[in-house]
């Protein structure tokens, strides 16, 4: 079994939320978003190391308010930087050499089922470079400034990139070494190595949350979502009952 170290970038401002705390913070079926993300990894066996990166100005409030509940967790509070790659680049500094792969999973994710975690880990175990996406289904239309139709953009072969997104772990070192300037994900800083990528089938419930709606959908999916079946209760005379 692969040892994977987990990075939980949450250092954005929200700006498209809305609202005074960032959104990271908001309540999802009663917990706080952020908490709901991270036990979908601290609460596997594979995992020996979970980062949280928050901004510095959330900094205090994580500490004061979520400090004794996150160390509970073994999770470890790391700050941001400016964009997305700058905050990843500054957890990656701090992955412990005994991790085999680092996996990298937005904080605003929180509907990921464990078992497409399961799926991506083992085919990063096997290739390297994996992460989840979901094929686009709609018809996509490229528009001018005037809301207007500029043309109609070929869907074809054309995927969505989800995370989480996971890879060996001096791979993506090697990746965030160079300039990582309008880099949105970290799968395009392996790609620029022209190391392989993997896509393993995502889904369309691990929705990233940027608005107020996305979270009500989230309320409305996360119950939803597959769960790994229960391990059989051991009866020494039950065996051929199941
Ligand atoms: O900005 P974007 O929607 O790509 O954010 C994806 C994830 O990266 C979010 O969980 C956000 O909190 C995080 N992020 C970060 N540091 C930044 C900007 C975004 O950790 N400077």
């Amino acid at each position: 079994m692969a040892k994977v170290s987990v990075i939980v970038p949450a250092a954005g401002s929200g700006r498209r939320f809305g609202g005074k705390a960032n959104k990271i913070f908001q309540r999802l079926k009663g917990q706080p978003l952020f908490i709901r993300t991270l036990e979908v990894f601290t609460n596997r066996d594979d995992v020996i190391q979970t980062q949280l990166v928050v901004s510095e100005s959330d900094m205090n409030e994580m500490k004061e308010r979520f400090g004794g509940h996150l160390g509970f967790m073994g999770v470890t509070l790391v700050a941001g930087g400016d964009t997305r790659a700058q905050s990843v680049r500054n957890a990656l500094a701090n992955v412990v050499d005994e991790a085999d792969l680092v996996a990298v999973h937005d904080a605003v994710r929180p509907c990921v089922s464990s078992l497409w975690v399961d799926a991506v880990f083992k085919e990063a175990s096997s290739t390297g470079a994996a992460i989840l996406a979901y094929p686009v289904h709609g018809t996509l239309k490229k528009l001018s400034q005037q809301m207007v139709i500029d043309k109609t953009v070929d869907r074809e072969d054309l995927w969505q990139a989800q995370t989480p997104q996971v890879f060996e772990r001096e791979l993506l070192r090697k990746a965030y070494a160079g300039q990582v300037d309008g880099v949105t994900d970290d799968a395009q800083l392996v790609e620029a190595l022209g190391h392989p990528v993997s896509a393993v089938m995502g889904d369309p419930r691990n929705i990233k949350i940027t608005t107020p709606d996305d979270l009500a959908l989230a309320e409305a999916v996360i119950g939803s979502l597959p769960k790994a079946k229960a391990k059989r209760p051991y009866h020494p005379f039950a065996e051929d009952k199941w």
